[in-house]
């Protein structure tokens, strides 16, 4: 863990200097939060919140809209309460408000504090604590495809019976792709299902850190007892012990000590064992022992499912051709996917627009490059033709009624519809002078399918994407 700033000093003094005060102090508590989460997380929730006053030991915040209010509440108060009560140690609680809410809070009765928390304690007693797992990182809430269905098992067969398979686990893979949303989802399931046993969770960071201390305190014994008393140990991104020659060393020997208790060891890391440099021989060819799971990069309809679970987690309601764009960037990772589907709905609150595909190409034009400048009604037709092999371009634009040739044709009118912005009357006329009626008719009935049929919308999807591709 950094540094953090030491605490600002007089604080609840006169109405006046508390204004610039609570100025001062938000500024530190950004600071701190903003090396925490990611650059665009940070600009479109963090940094447009505005700091009201300190009120019963409860630091209120307003939010822009409603929607930044609801994501704030939901994922970012902990970080933010836990930055103030740092800095200000009269700040217990992190209130954040929605613009039209102030008044309502104001005038109502001082909330009750939440009786002060524990200071720290010691690690034996730290184990399985409600806190230690993030309540959203379930086995539910994660999506499985074929880019991580070999994990998913992985991790729910040692969830299921921690210490009897699979020992050590060791998961691998890109950042941001699900490694610490499984071991939270493993810690979540066995505190529900076998409360007693004593699970910890722990980064790699706060394991250098906590080794880092015993060591000061000439204590290194003390250190590796600890873990001794766990019945499950994870340890996320272990990466960042290569080149720690000592603490690989008290690894090893806390390594030793659980599996031959035959207690379960998960570890997660950005590569596999072999590429983690320089690691001691001893410890990667313990990290190889049990079963390696990697987790890859997820196709197209998995990182749509995935799309449409947050969103609707999150309360947002994205169209699908939103949800379409952004999983249609298949170098991002699943963080910032999330992120910009965040972007996306935020923008739109913040300006009271309807979240169209086109509003989100334009949030998002920095991340996403869309070519639909150079889409024309011919590409279109192109592509959906690669997917009707007996279909031709001259049976779309003309007369032919067999039911395949019908759906191709109702699939062109779908995408240039969508794609184009052509008059409908305009679009007619590029299949043989139809009605207009017809034109609409045909990208309703797609549209229907859309969200009806699984099938016809991954058909879609697949056509979109290599429209978009060429
Ligand atoms: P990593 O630890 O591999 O860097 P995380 O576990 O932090 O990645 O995942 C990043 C974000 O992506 C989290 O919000 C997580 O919930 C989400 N995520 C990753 N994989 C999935 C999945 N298969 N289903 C649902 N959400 C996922
Ligand atoms: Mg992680």
């Amino acid at each position: 863990m950094q540094k953090r700033p030491k605490a600002a000093s007089s604080y609840t003094t006169g109405q006046k200097a508390f204004m610039t005060d609570i100025k001062q102090l938000w500024n530190r508590i950004i600071d701190v939060v903003q090396t925490d989460i990611p650059a665009y997380r940070f600009d479109v929730w963090i940094k447009t919140l505005e700091p009201v006053c300190i009120r019963e030991g409860r630091l209120v915040l307003i939010a822009p809209t409603a929607t930044s209010k609801a994501v704030v509440a939901q994922n970012y108060i902990p970080m933010l309460k836990g930055a103030a009560a740092e800095l200000h140690p009269a700040v217990q609680e992190v209130d954040v408000l929605a613009p039209d809410e102030l008044e309502t809070y104001m005038n109502a009765a001082v909330p009750e504090k939440e009786p002060a928390k524990e200071k720290e304690q010691p690690l034996k007693e730290r184990f399985n604590t409600p806190n230690m797992f993030d309540s959203r990182y379930t086995f539910d809430s994660f999506v499985v495809g074929k880019s991580n269905q070999f994990l998913y098992a992985a991790a729910k067969a040692v969830a299921d019976d921690p210490g009897a398979k699979h020992n050590p686990l060791f998961i691998y893979g890109g950042t941001g792709l699900g490694k610490t949303h499984i071991l939270h989802a493993i810690g979540n399931h066995i505190r529900v299902t076998r409360s007693e046993l004593k699970v910890l969770y722990i980064t790699s960071e706060n394991f250098i850190n906590e080794f880092t201390a015993s060591l000061t305190e000439k204590n290194t014994k003390e250190f590796r007892k600890r873990y001794r008393y766990l019945d499950v140990l994870m340890i996320d991104d272990i990466q960042f012990i290569a080149n720690k020659t000592g603490l690989q060393e008290e690894i090893f020997h806390t390594f030793n000590d659980l599996y031959n208790e035959h207690k379960q060891i998960i570890i997660s890391s950005d590569k596999p064992p072999k590429d983690i440099s320089p690691l001691e021989e001893r410890l990667r060819s313990r990290f190889e022992w049990g079963l390696l799971a990697d987790v890859q990069q997820p196709d197209l309809i998995t990182r749509m499912a995935i799309l449409q679970k947050k969103a609707y987690t999150k309360k947002f309601n994205v169209r699908e051709d939103v949800l379409e764009l952004i999983a249609g960037k298949d170098d991002s990772n699943i963080r910032e996917m999330e992120g910009m589907l965040e972007k996306v709905v935020f923008y739109a609150s913040l300006e009271q627009k309807p979240l169209s595909r086109e509003l989100a190409a334009e949030v998002l034009k920095d991340y996403i490059k869309e070519t639909t400048e150079k889409i024309t009604a011919d590409a279109i037709i192109d592509a959906v033709c690669r997917n009707y092999p007996n279909v031709t371009r001259a049976d779309i634009v003309g007369k032919k009624k067999t039911k395949e040739i019908a759906e191709a044709r109702q699939m062109c009118i779908y995408f240039i519809c969508e794609i184009l912005s052509m008059p409908l009357t305009a679009i007619g006329q590029l299949f043989g002078g139809r009605d207009h009626t017809t034109i609409m008719h045909s990208r309703d009935k797609i549209s229907a399918q859309v969200k009806n049929n699984p099938e016809i919308k991954k058909m879609v999807a697949d056509m979109r994407a290599m429209i978009y591709k060429k």
